[in-house]
């Protein structure tokens, strides 16, 4: 093991179970995606398309979201809301040059909002402005398939949205987390390196593996009702909430950092 001091520049986070604590969502996902899905549905139907009926709609949109999912999933490339959008169109029968994705999109986003009883963890916002604070540049990779402005809908309700340099969905990269291209894009948009940078994630296998593979800072954010089994990918460091990143990030700055050999 080497030492080699180095600044940390900036500090790049997960959203969900990494700023915001989904531990006690207060509906199932179909109460919480169903009023969305039924607008896509009347959407299309006052369009003059054939469409199924809500029930059998809502049915073939899970599936074909869970699809779209599956294969991204084969090499990491990002599953996106329009590619969901498309495989629904396509196993409805409804002609997809027919359709305006942009207008069916802003249909789903007319009702999206935050999941019921997700709240932010207590320290975050606090932990946040700490390190805009000390002069660090923020960053936010979600591996979602919806677009950023649909999440932003979360973000602005959570008081988040003016707290990043930068934010991407892996939807919109087009990898999800653990390709290293969806790092490096970040790291580009926040012009710094994988050792000036810091990854901060609650998923070992998607956060802590690609931050491990790009050469960043690694820390899993592992609150008592997570539990994650990090044996496999390995992180730097481990917290149990946010709070804790202030003094690591102080170590790294006086002490400098192990190198992994
Ligand atoms: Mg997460």
């Amino acid at each position: 093991m080497s030492q080699q001091a180095r600044r940390i520049q900036a500090v790049i986070f997960d959203l969900d179970d990494t700023l915001i604590d989904w531990s006690q969502p207060q509906l199932s996902w179909e109460e919480y995606t169903r009023p969305m899905t039924d607008n896509l549905q009347s959407h299309l139907s006052a369009a003059g398309h054939q469409v199924p009926e809500p029930d059998e709609f809502y049915r073939c949109m899970r599936d074909q979201v869970q699809e779209e999912w599956t294969a991204a999933r084969e090499d990491w490339t990002g599953a996106s809301f329009d590619g969901a959008l498309r495989r629904t169109l396509r196993v409805c029968g409804i002609d997809e040059s027919l359709v305006d994705l942009q207008e069916l999109m802003r249909a789903y986003a007319n009702t999206y909002q935050p999941m019921p009883g997700v709240e932010l963890y207590e320290d975050a916002l606090e932990v946040l402005a700490e390190l805009r604070e000390r002069g660090y540049r923020l960053g936010l990779i979600t591996n979602s398939f919806l677009p950023m402005w649909m999440r932003d809908v979360e973000l602005r309700h959570y008081n988040l949205i003016d707290v990043f340099d930068a934010r991407i969905t892996s939807g919109d990269a087009g990898y999800m987390k653990p390709h290293p291209a969806i790092y490096r894009h970040m790291l580009e948009l926040l012009d710094t390196t994988p050792e000036q940078s810091v990854f901060v994630g609650d998923r070992p296998q998607n956060d802590i593996a690609g931050a491990n593979d790009v050469g960043m800072i690694s820390i899993l954010i592992d609150p008592p009702h997570l539990q994650r089994d990090a044996s496999e990918h390995v992180p730097d460091y481990t917290i149990e909430r946010l709070g804790e990143l202030v003094e690591i990030l102080e170590r790294l700055e006086i002490e400098g950092l192990e190198i992994r050999d």
